[in-house]
């Protein structure tokens, strides 16, 4: 496995502490820095943000953290984390699908119910992609994805309808939603979170007292615990990631079995990554 992490920084700030030849200028005021963890220059920019925070500022605007596996890699994983990475908007409240937000936590913002049909602008998700969500969470599989997921006897989803709601009257699609319906796997503690890499969320600002939420973002790769999982293909998590803000919510994330992975593969579908997870 590959790790590495890419920085935005302003430009003026990584020309005041970087050396000159490192990452790529992106329209002249920010500077992408893309380092495998290990490096020690990954440590540097980590104290100077540090450091900027003391004064509150930030020395990087963002980070994303990457993981590569090689093939055998994957296919020698006993369970893998499904990461989508086709996202879209307007979400599924945007368009008009109903939410009961009776149930929701006070502290964290999850477990609101989805109580109609999910009504989404259909032409806004993304061409040719088997997943995608929207940034409140909703996922959508293609209907080739639905049958080969059915036909091949995987087990822990179901898939309900996406209506169109376009300027007209709704209309059926070619959308599925994707419904998890297996027991959620226990996140085990080993699993990292936290704001960003180097700040671990000591004091808990983005952890629910309640236990809904383990954090703003995930770090490591996913521990569960082996204990009690049913025998599904795919999962949800127990304890979710993120933040209630705007159309944002927390969100679970999904596993699969090496039979669901093999499905993907079989069908070369589009829109996600795999990376390797773990039961403890
Ligand atoms: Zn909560």
């Amino acid at each position: 496995m590959r790790e590495t992490i890419e920085f935005r920084i302003a430009e003026r700030d990584a020309r005041l502490h970087l050396e000159p030849g490192l990452g790529v200028s992106l329209g002249g005021s920010i500077r992408k820095v893309v380092l495998p963890m290990g490096d020690a220059r990954v440590q540097r920019i980590a104290q100077l943000n540090h450091a900027y925070g003391k004064r509150g500022d930030a020395f990087f605007m963002s980070w994303n953290l990457r993981r590569s596996y090689t093939e055998r890699e994957l296919r020698s994983a006993e369970l893998l984390n499904w990461v989508v990475r086709a996202h879209f908007e307007p979400t599924g409240s945007m368009c008009g699908t109903v939410y009961d937000a009776s149930s929701e936590c006070p502290h964290c913002g999850a477990g609101a119910r989805q109580v109609s049909e999910l009504l989404l602008d259909t032409r806004r998700i993304p061409k040719g992609k088997d997943i995608a969500q929207t940034l409140s969470g909703e996922m959508v599989v293609s209907s080739r994805f639905a049958s080969a997921f059915l036909e091949q006897g995987l087990r822990g989803a179901e898939f309900h309808p996406v209506l169109h709601h376009g300027r007209g009257a709704l209309q059926a699609s070619d959308w599925r939603q994707l419904v998890v319906t297996s027991k959620p796997l226990v996140l085990s503690p080993r699993t990292v979170a936290g704001n960003n890499p180097f700040d671990l969320d000591e004091a808990g600002a983005f952890r629910c007292p309640l236990g809904h939420v383990a954090g703003l973002n995930q770090i490591s790769e996913l521990y569960v615990e082996k204990a009690d999982r049913d025998d599904a293909d795919l999962w949800v998590t127990d304890t979710l990631f993120g933040d209630r803000r705007g159309e944002l919510r927390p969100e679970p994330r999904l596993l699969i079995s090496p039979r669901l992975r093999d499905v993907l593969w079989a069908m070369d579908a589009k829109g996600y990554a795999l990376e390797a997870a773990h039961f403890v």
